[in-house]
Order: structure tokens, then sequence, then C-alpha cells
């Protein structure tokens, strides 16, 4: 079957939905999303959205800016920054307008909270910017642009995955998608497509992120020769609940909560004695397990000392259930312990990607790195890399991206629709995709999906973790295409039609499998230390060298290297204290 729109966005998160909320003012908007809407991860969003608004103290759009170009370890590209913070102003109170229920002061004002690595006048204490809805801040926004995309009309097609997109040299002409409840295969042809398919944490064993987040988009792209840039950045988040992952949100931190080791001794004093326990995220996280290594860490059940605790008791319950009340149900589910009276057990959680399919300020996407441009093809939010996060990203600037830049893609497809030809497809561009489908469904016996799936984020966990090395990232290299090999034998049990999710699940493990192979690949390329990438072997950041971003691309079961400038126009980089 061949849809025909004028755009299409591919997700609906909250990237998504805005990008399609500008799109549909001007052009005929379709949105393919394998989750119904409200499910994508934005929803499980929790401590909040940044904007210098100044509601509770003194702050700058500059301050924020800066905050964000040291957060990343002087890899973000600086004008993107700075457009980030400048706009952020005006979406968060676009959000207003439009319902989103904010915890207020009492003068009625969006009330604001600190967040790690968030700074007043370059970097002097803490300030008050992270905007939130208690801890569910990003299922707020969700509920919201889902709202205004319904009034808007724009079309969606729920429960559709994407398994391809039609690139004919430069110009992108559509996307190929399996409808699940029927296994069906659907092209979708459109002047311009937007991904804004999410992260994929699912890469690694312990991870904060959702059963859906497999990088699909990327994995896509890059199996079409899209170079992927940074790949080498990716962020553990420094409380998750212990063994499982799942995120404690920073605002625990934000509200005053405090990490303490097994000697009872507030650690991080040792680490980042202005910021403490809100310095940003790769030097907490790399902390915890600094202290964890030394033996310092708390006793796990295998007698392994394998976490330490984060404590909010003092907060008292009335703040923490105003406040965190969807953690405090988090911690009473799965460890039985109330944050308001006990230490919470955590351990850093693979949490979010930096790096991604390289765009422009529009969201275009980048072919190379000397400026070249896809056409009609765009993306946004954590699977794209403008890239305003560099080697780290601070806490609430993941949900501020998602709206500045999924609305300047949104407004840039609008017009570039306008002038646009229809594109041209070849005869059958659902065909590749159908002809592996039946190769996956065609009843032959194939080694177990599970095992690859366990073997892959296990390897990933441990050699292309928090702490790294050359042995080791080398070893992952063979190992994911050891496992990509194997996978090229893979079959799915059931060859039924209707939501065939072990089928969907099988093209996901693909998608993992190449976006584990670019990261371990340029991990290992990457020879210094810088924000979330730390080197035991190259243990400084070497900007003389290194001060570029990473272009990966996928040829066979090799990644090939190129590089592109960091825009560093506004401040020159410095070493990182907190
Ligand atoms: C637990 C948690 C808490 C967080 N808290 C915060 C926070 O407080 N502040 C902050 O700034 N950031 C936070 N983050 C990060 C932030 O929430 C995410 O980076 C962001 O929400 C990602 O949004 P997105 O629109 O890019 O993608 P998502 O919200 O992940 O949506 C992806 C969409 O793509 C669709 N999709 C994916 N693959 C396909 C496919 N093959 N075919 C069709 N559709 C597809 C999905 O259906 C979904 O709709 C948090 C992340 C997590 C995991």
């Amino acid at each position: 079957m061949v849809h025909e729109f004028d755009a299409v966005i591919v997700g609906a998160g909250g990237s998504g939905l805005f990008s399609a909320l500008e799109a549909s003012k001007k052009a005929r908007t379709a949105v393919i999303s394998k989750l119904y809407p409200i499910r994508s991860h934005t929803g499980a969003a929790q401590g909040g959205i940044s904007a210098a608004l100044g509601n509770v103290e003194e702050d700058k759009p500059e301050w924020h800016a800066f905050d964000t170009v040291k957060g990343g370890d002087y890899l973000v590209d600086q004008g993107a920054a700075l457009l980030l913070a400048e706009d952020a102003v005006q979406a968060v109170y676009e959000l207003e307008n439009w319902g989103l229920p904010f915890n207020r002061t009492p003068e009625g004002r969006i009330d604001q909270r600190r967040f790690g690595g968030h700074t007043r006048n370059f970097g002097e204490a803490a300030v008050r910017r992270a905007c939130y809805a208690a801890d569910r801040t990003g299922h707020m926004i969700l509920q919201t642009l889902y709202q205004q995309c319904i009034k808007n009309e724009v079309s969606f097609f729920d429960e559709y995955q994407i398994v391809d997109v039609i690139l004919e040299g430069n110009r992108c002409g559509g996307v190929v998608a399996v409808n699940l409840a029927t296994s069906e295969l659907h092209v979708f042809k459109a002047k311009a497509v937007l991904f804004a398919t999410g992260g994929f944490g699912r890469i690694f064993k312990i991870t904060s992120n959702a059963y859906a987040n497999t990088g699909d988009g990327p994995a896509v792209l890059a199996r079409r020769g899209v170079p992927m840039e940074d790949m080498e950045f990716y962020q553990f988040h420094p409380t998750g609940i212990r063994g499982l992952g799942i995120l404690i949100s920073e605002a625990v931190r934000g509200e005053g909560g405090q990490l303490f080791n097994r000697e009872g001794k507030r650690f991080m004093e040792t680490y980042a004695p202005t910021l403490l326990d809100l310095a940003p995220r790769d030097m907490v996280a790399r902390a915890i397990l600094t202290e964890i290594r030394a033996g310092r860490g708390m006793r796990g059940d295998k007698k392994i000392d394998d976490y330490v605790h984060l404590d909010a008791s003092h907060l008292g319950k009335e703040i923490i259930m105003s406040k965190l009340p969807d953690i405090t149900e988090f911690c009473k589910t799965y460890l039985g312990v109330d944050p308001a009276e006990q230490p919470i057990p955590v351990q850093p959680t693979a949490h979010y990607a930096m790096g991604g399919i390289p765009t422009d300020l529009d969201g275009r996407v980048v072919a190379d790195g000397k400026g070249g441009l896809y056409e009609g093809l765009y993306a946004v939010g954590e699977c794209a890399c403008v890239s305003v996060h560099g080697a780290n990203r601070l806490g609430t600037n993941s949900l501020l991206d998602l709206v500045v830049f999924g609305r300047r893609g949104g407004k840039h497809i609008a017009e570039y629709v306008q002038g646009a030809d229809s594109p041209r497809m070849g005869k059958d561009p659902a065909e590749p995709s159908a002809a592996r489908i039946r190769e996956l469904m065609d009843g032959k016996k194939g080694p177990q999906a599970g095992t690859i799936r366990e073997e892959m984020q296990v390897e990933m966990m441990e050699k292309v973790g928090i702490y790294r090395n050359e042995g080791d990232m080398k070893k992952a290299v063979e190992k994911m295409q050891e496992l990509r090999g194997q996978y090229r034998e893979v079959r799915v049990q059931d060859t039924t039609g209707t939501f065939n999710t072990d089928l969907l699940e099988m093209i996901e493990l693909g998608n993992l499998l190449d976006l584990s192979l670019l990261t371990a690949a340029s991990a290992e390329n990457r020879k210094e230390s810088r924000g979330a990438h730390a080197r035991e072997d190259y243990p400084d950041r070497d900007d003389a060298n290194w001060l570029r971003h990473t272009l990966a691309v996928l040829e066979g079961d090799d990644v090939k290297i190129d590089y592109k400038e960091v825009d560093t126009s506004r401040w020159e980089p410095k070493p990182r204290v907190y």
C-alpha cells in the first residue's frame, strides 16, 4: 500500500509531535509511530525542562548557553547552544499557554529548581533553572503536544514500525513501514521526512531507557550510508535504581538529596567542591564508580561493593510527596524503600545518546564533514546530533532540545515542501524490506536472538561503559562484528501475521547491533578523555588533536571514520572545574 504526504514525521515523542505541529500549519503531515504516541519515552522524563526564566532568582540565557558548552566539555557547537538557551524561554511559555500544568511559585509563576551543571554567572553557584511538573514533566509535555496535534488534525499512523528509508542519491523520498497489526508493508511517499525516533539505551545491559528505545531511525539511515556523529559519547546517569537501572531523577539532588559512600562520607566534596552532588552527570557517575572501585561502595547481595546511597530523607515527607511523588512510588515498589525515611541504593545507568544523526540548526541531515546536506531529510530529538550536548548533556536540556529544534525542523519543512517537487521512487521501494522479512520468516532454524542480545548488552556495558581502554574496546568491536554475523542467520519462531512482536523485536535487534558497532568503533578511535568518554589509557582531554566531531560511516562490517569541525566561536575551551 502506498500513502502520499507532503511531510512524514517518524516518531511521536516530544520532538516528533512538536515538529508535526509546526509542519502541519502549511503541509499535509503524517506522524508514524511504532508506539501509541503517549507511550513514547518522552513520557518517562521526570525532572524538568530548562529555561532561564529567572522566576526564582536572577538568570540569563547566556549563562545557560555557557553551562551547556562547559557541561558538554567544549565539544558543543556554540551557536547551537546559544540558540537553544535563547529560544528556551519562548518555548516554555508556549507550552504553558497550551495548558502544561507546571508547578508554581507562591506568586503563581512557573517554579524552577536546581539541576546538575546549571549555574549562575558562569559557574559561581547552582541556579534554579529547571521548570517542572512534579516529577512527571515529560508526561505532561507529551500530553500537551498530543492534544495540540489532534486539534490541528495531524494524521497519525500509530503502531507502524519503519524499517527502511527511501534515498535516491542525496534526496529522500519517503519511508517503508510494517503495520504491526497485520505485518503488511506500507510505503509512505513524502517530499520531506523527519526522523524523531529517540534513543538507543537498549544497547546496554543496565539502562533507564524503555524497551522500545532501539535506535531504529539512526540504524536505518546508517545502513543507507548516512554518517553518525559522536557516537562514542553515551551518557551514564549517576542514579539508577541499583540492579534495575530505573531512573531516580537528578531532581532528587536538585531538591537537596545527597550521595554517601559506605563510610558515610559525602564523597562529592572530593570531586566537585563547588557544585558537589550537582556537578554534571559524567563527573558524578565517574565519582560513584571510583568510590566503588576503591572499596567504599555499599555491600550488595552478592557481597560485592556495587552501589552508593542517595539520601533525601532530610527533605521531609511533604516536599518529597509534592515534588517527587513518582520517584517515591518507584522506590517503594521496586526496593521496598521509602525515600522520606531511608536512603535509596543507586548505581549509574545507561541513559542518553549525545551522538546520532548529524544535523544543521534547522534539523536538515548533514551528509559529510564539508557541510553537504541531504535534501528532504531531517532529524530532531535524541536520535539527532545538532550538537547542543557535545560530550555530555546537562540534565533538562534534552526536553528543551526536543521543543526548540522540533519547532525549527517543523518550520523548515513547512517552507521547504512548498517549492519541492514530488519525489521520484524506484519501482518497488519496499522490496528489500519484503525480502528481508521473507528470509526471517522462512521457517528455517537459526541462532537464538535472545542470546545475541544478551551478549551484546553485557559486552557494551563492560567494555564500552563508563571507563574505557584500547584492549577492551577492540574486543567489543570484534564481538559486535561476530554477533552481526550470527544475526544474519537468525529466524523468527512466530511466522503468523498478526501483531508479530517476534518479527519486530528481531528487526530492532539488528538496529541495536549496528549502533553498538558504531559506538564501539567511534569510542576506540577517539584517543583522549572528554565528557562521558573516559579512557584509562588517555586520561586527559586533548584539544590539539581531538576538538572535533566524529562522523562514523557503516561499511559492511567496518566503520569508516571522518571528522567535522566544532563551532567554538564564542567561548574558548578551558579545563572543566566545578
Ligand atoms: C527515564 C528518563 C527520564 C528522563 N528525564 C528527563 C528530564 O527530566 N529532562 C530532560 O530534559 N530529559 C530527560 N530524559 C531524556 C529525554 O526524555 C529523552 O531524550 C527525550 O524524551 C527523547 O525524545 P524524542 O522525541 O527524541 O524520542 P522519544 O520520546 O523516545 O520518542 C520516540 C518515538 O519514535 C517512535 N519510533 C521509534 N522507532 C520507530 C520506528 N522504527 N518506526 C516508527 N516509530 C518509531 C516511537 O514510537 C516514539 O514515538 C529522560 C529520559 C529517560 C529515559
